[in-house]
């Protein structure tokens, strides 16, 4: 089937197109240049830029793929979790669309979409069209697109600026397990806040990433939050938060070792400190997520989300998933952060599992739980 995917959930207006299995385009529309100034992502802003840039990214997607309106199948649209008047614009965009051209529509969830985004198959074509230029390698979106279906034993690990979990994906369509996430910030927030303390502007996860290879990660040791015996219990009688994870206690210790060296009158080792932090998020990011995979019999994991741009978090899941007997599968970076293509994917997958749409009733769910895949008409 042609669909038409609509993504509106925090800085990106994008709408993606795939039939089937196969991308046509993926046209994104970012207003992060907006809240740069303000260090953040500013909720109204946002939603001012999507009403913007709805419109031309919709005729650019269709005009890359070649298609029109009356050639698709079906709509999806992410109807969360995201922010509210975001998740708003986007929602109501796809139901008019689907009022006025009689296509059915599916709700999303915008973090199995995440996921879905690795059942799109190689198609150099397709990543030309979409102005990423020609040759795209036949792995294009991570090499799990085998005859579109997942493999079995599929996780998920999704690290950006509001979510950090890890997923058991029984299926792609009905059956989404949540094994752990953050109890506080996302692994993203952490970095941008981290950022700020240090002073190197926002987003701060390129930042930080790029500064991190200049220092020496064992400086200092900051703490992985949650991973006490008391958290972790054991296999047999896990604890808790075994496989949970933290992040506001090391911006809190990242801000007193700031302070610490500022009080002494001393230099602050940027780098360094940054490296430090670095090696901390991904240390705990890895280990948390590689044992939840061994302890659920998970023998294949998609990392997505925008920090998976993060060249020590690749470098660390990459070693641990293979110490473990573990494949890993990365897709393409314009892939990982948020986009409409992992909407239609997931939209796509539905159609093909014969799932029914969701009407134009629904109201959009800033907060919806990664166990609903879709939303029932
Ligand atoms: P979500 O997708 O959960 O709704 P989001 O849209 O904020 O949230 P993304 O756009 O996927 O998330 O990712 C943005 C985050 O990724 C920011 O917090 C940014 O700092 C972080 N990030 C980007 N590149 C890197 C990098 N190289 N290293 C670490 N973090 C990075
Ligand atoms: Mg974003
Ligand atoms: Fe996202």
């Amino acid at each position: 089937p042609l669909v038409l995917g609509i993504e509106s959930s925090c800085d990106e207006t994008g709408v993606g197109i795939v039939r089937g299995t196969t991308l046509l385009t993926n046209t994104v529309s970012s207003s992060m240049d907006e809240h740069v100034r303000f260090g953040g992502v500013i909720p109204e802003i946002a939603s001012r830029a999507h009403l913007d840039a709805f419109v031309p990214t919709l005729r650019q997607a269709l005009a890359d793929a070649d298609v029109s309106l009356d050639d698709v199948d079906a709509l999806a649209v992410t109807s969360g979790p995201g922010l509210a008047g975001a998740l708003m614009v986007g929602v109501c965009a796809a139901k008019a669309l689907a009022v006025a051209t009689g296509k059915p529509l599916y709700a999303i969830n915008h973090l199995v979409a995440h996921v879905g985004v690795g059942l799109l198959d190689g198609n150099p074509d397709g990543g030309a069209a979409a102005g990423r230029g020609a040759g795209r390698p036949a792995s294009l979106a991570a090499g799990l697109g085998h005859g579109s279906r997942l493999p079995e034993n599929l996780g998920a690990l999704l690290v950006s600026g509001g979510h950090t979990e890890i997923l058991k994906i029984n299926s792609i369509t009905s059956d989404v397990q949540l094994l752990g996430s953050t109890i506080d910030d996302a692994a993203g927030e952490a970095y941008d806040k981290v950022a700020r303390i240090l002073g190197l502007g926002y987003p701060g996860g390129p930042a930080i990433d790029r500064l991190a290879r200049t220092g020496n990660a064992k400086a200092i040791r900051f703490p992985r939050g949650l991973s006490q015996p008391k958290y972790m219990g054991t296999a047999e009688e896990p604890g808790k938060h075994r496989y949970d994870w933290s992040f506001s206690g090391l911006k809190t210790a990242v801000a007193r070792c700031v302070e610490q060296f500022e009080a002494r009158g001393e230099d602050v080792p940027v780098a360094d400190i940054a490296a430090a932090f670095q090696e901390a998020v991904v240390d705990v990011i890895t280990s948390k997520a590689v044992l939840a995979c061994r302890e659920h019999g998970i023998k294949d994991v998609l990392l997505g989300g925008g920090v998976a741009a993060n060249s020590r978090l690749r470098e660390l899941t990459g070693q641990r998933c293979a110490s473990a007997g573990i494949k890993l599968h990365v897709p393409p970076l314009d892939l990982c952060t948020d986009n409409g293509a992992m909407v239609a994917a997931l939209g796509a997958q539905l159609v093909m599992a014969g799932i029914g749409p969701s009407g134009i009733r629904f109201a959009p769910d800033s907060s919806m739980p990664v166990t609903a895949v879709s939303l029932p008409a």
